[in-house]
């Protein structure tokens, strides 16, 4: 009786605290011949996800691969290098990053041989905040991460506001670096050939805006940029492939949600007196609402302030 009791409890205890998560693998969508979007799962990075929550664009070259943005530790580095083997026996050669989020450029370490490329904000931003970042994502995951680093760009470009065209691998390619939007130092990635933007979170799809570190104003004009772009397929930085008509959007989600808070700030009215004023019926509906609204009135409330000084 007592044998039996160790025995189901000892098969309960390894099911239950014994199995670690599995990393979630990611829905590849086949956009043409070269172009791949890793859409990963949504939400914040976490035990069960074990930190993949991003999407990433894989373009197979004519000699390697190209990655856009590395995931939130060497942990996503080597998944995302598992699934793009899946597809190609080529190396990856390049990798870039959108901006500085720990999740979009922790991964890089196990590209060690690729050239990293991003914008030169970015970089700094990386050398500045990247240990923070880990540490972040090993309290979000509940495990240390002995072997991610933070590993910046060797290869930069300037803003604000420029475009520059390089190819790589025979892949034409157009780097972007807006005024900073959902950071200092964001950059997007056009593939003319392939009528491809890889957005980072500047564009994200059915998750909220995050914007801790934005600069909002800035981030709305940059929306009504990117029509200038003859792009068929969006990929944004987290949630399903957008469509132009769905930055249109969140554009004009983006501005109202500017012009409301802007408009407490005139009337007199405090952050969390202004956030009960704003129409955010549509952003409700998404996934982060409850852990981001807060934060994202604030950031905006304190822009609107300095803009005023
Ligand atoms: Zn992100």
């Amino acid at each position: 009786m007592n044998r039996l009791i160790i025995i189901v409890f000892t098969v309960f205890f390894y099911s239950v605290a014994g199995a670690a998560p599995v990393m979630p693998q990611p829905k590849v969508v086949k956009i043409n011949e070269r172009v791949y979007a890793f859409l990963g799962p949504m939400g914040q990075p976490s035990a069960h996800n074990q930190g993949y929550m991003v999407n990433s664009t894989v373009i197979i070259g004519e000699q390697g691969v190209i990655l856009i943005d590395s995931g939130a530790s060497d942990e996503v580095g080597n998944h995302l290098g598992k699934a793009i083997a899946k597809l190609t026996t080529k190396p990856v050669t390049h990798v870039i990053n959108t901006h500085h989020h720990g999740d979009h450029v922790l991964g890089n370490i196990v590209f060690g041989k690729a050239e990293i490329i991003s914008s030169e904000i970015c970089r700094e931003m990386v050398n500045k905040t990247g240990d923070e970042w880990i540490a972040l994502m090993e309290s979000l995951i509940g495990h240390k991460l002995p072997n991610t680093r933070p590993v910046p760009a060797s290869v930069t470009y300037a803003g604000e506001n420029t475009r520059t065209e390089r190819t790589i691998q025979g892949v034409k390619l157009e780097f972007w670096v807006p005024a900073g939007s959902h950071t200092v130092g964001d950059m997007m990635v056009y593939l003319p050939e392939d009528k491809v933007l890889v957005g980072g979170d500047i564009l994200v799809n059915r998750t909220i805006p995050v914007m801790r570190d934005a600069l909002v104003k800035n981030w709305v004009g940059t929306l009504k940029q990117v029509r200038t772009f003859d792009a068929k397929t969006i990929v944004p930085g987290h949630g399903p492939l957008m469509k132009q008509e769905d930055v249109s959007k969140l554009q004009r989600q983006m501005d109202v949600f500017y012009t409301g808070v802007e408009a407490g700030y005139k009337k007199g009215l405090s952050d969390s007196e202004t956030r009960k004023t704003l129409d955010v019926r549509e952003w409700k509906k998404l996934e982060g609402f409850d852990a981001n609204i807060g934060g994202n009135v604030s950031r905006t409330y304190l822009e609107v302030e300095q803009a005023s000084f």
